[in-house]
């Protein structure tokens, strides 16, 4: 997505350890018309799938997803991350690490809202080396619901999550994959 590699070009950050901040428009500040536009290039790209719900991870995810999901007219569900996971058996759970602070959480989804019958796109902001995607792809799995598509908007693709999702017959589709990212220099691989 051309407007999306320009955005990121104009204000995204590269910050030590590999991590590109797009605060101003997705992370913190959230740019509603351009992601507006994010949304209608999920459903381009996924539209023709039988989906019934968006799946993802709180918190970055969840605002890219409901937008997204007003195009797709289905709802959106969202991992939470725990402190403490009840053993009732309620609920679905995984562990995930997370790339940007360095820590594993609990992540959890209540199994009233996925099951078998569901059809679901993972939508997500950012995939590093998969950890948070591959928790949703372990809870959808728990759930015996389908597996529909993954849709991120920046994938770093020098990292291998999406490599080995791809690998593993996910269809993964990102809206900007970052080839190299230096301090003054931010490089995308070519998309078709
Ligand atoms: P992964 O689990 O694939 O290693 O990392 C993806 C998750 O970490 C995303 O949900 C996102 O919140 C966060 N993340 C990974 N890399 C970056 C980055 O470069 N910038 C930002 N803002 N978040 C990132």
């Amino acid at each position: 997505m051309k407007a999306l590699e320009e955005k990121i070009l104009r204000d995204g950050q590269v910050r030590p350890g590999n991590i590109l901040k797009v605060d101003s428009f997705l992370n913190h500040q959230m740019d509603i018309e351009f992601i507006n536009e994010i949304g209608k290039e999920f459903h381009r790209l996924f539209g023709d799938r039988p989906i019934n719900k968006i799946l993802t991870i709180e918190a970055s995810g969840i605002g890219i997803a409901c937008i997204a999901a007003q195009y797709f007219g289905v709802p959106v569900v969202f991992a939470k991350k725990a402190q403490s996971v009840n053993l009732d058996g309620s609920l679905y759970t995984t562990q995930v690490e997370s790339f940007t602070h360095k820590r594993t959480y609990d992540v959890i989804l209540s199994k009233k809202f996925l099951t078998a019958e569901d059809h679901v796109l993972v939508i997500d902001d950012f995939l590093a080396n998969g950890c948070a995607v591959n928790g949703l792809l372990d809870i959808i799995e728990s759930a015996g619901a389908t597996l529909e598509g993954v849709g991120i908007v920046i994938e770093k693709g020098f990292q291998d999550g999406g490599k080995e999702l791809r690998a593993r017959g996910v269809d993964v589709k990102s809206l900007a994959i970052i080839k190299s990212m230096t301090d003054d220099s931010i490089e995308f691989a070519e998309q078709d």
